[in-house]
């Protein structure tokens, strides 16, 4: 599965989420159609004071259209945290980190191994 972008429409709602949970964290899972990120599901117990996206492992859905994962950091920091590497090849491809203080460029995409892949944003 290559995914060449996200929906704008999606990318406005994670920001919109890490605003409205600041300062939590939240995590949830991506999936895509036809290649490109449209929908994401908060997963429910997720939302926590801190670097925790591999908490959520549990309850990660099997799912073929599942892309990866998003989750915020409060902090501000837009690279992945060396739990969020152990945890990104067990989530899917693609990951995104949305980061305080949540404007349209507060976000990064990176692989499962951690480095970081450009995403289109497709209106
Ligand atoms: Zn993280």
């Amino acid at each position: 599965m290559r995914v060449r972008g996200i929906h704008q429409a999606l990318l406005d709602l994670l920001l919109e989420l890490g605003r409205d949970n600041h300062p939590r964290e939240f995590a949830g899972v991506l999936r895509e159609e036809d290649g490109v990120i449209t929908e994401f599901s908060l997963l429910p117990g997720t939302v926590t004071g801190g670097e925790s996206a591999s908490l959520f492992l549990d309850m990660m859905p099997l799912d073929t259209h599942l892309a990866g994962s998003a989750h915020s950091h409060p902090n501000g920091v837009l690279s992945p945290s060396q739990a969020d590497i152990s945890f990104f090849p067990r989530a899917g491809t693609y990951h995104l980190i949305i980061g305080y203080p949540y404007k349209s460029d507060c976000w990064r995409s990176y692989r499962a191994d951690g480095s970081p892949v450009a995403l289109e944003v497709v209106e």
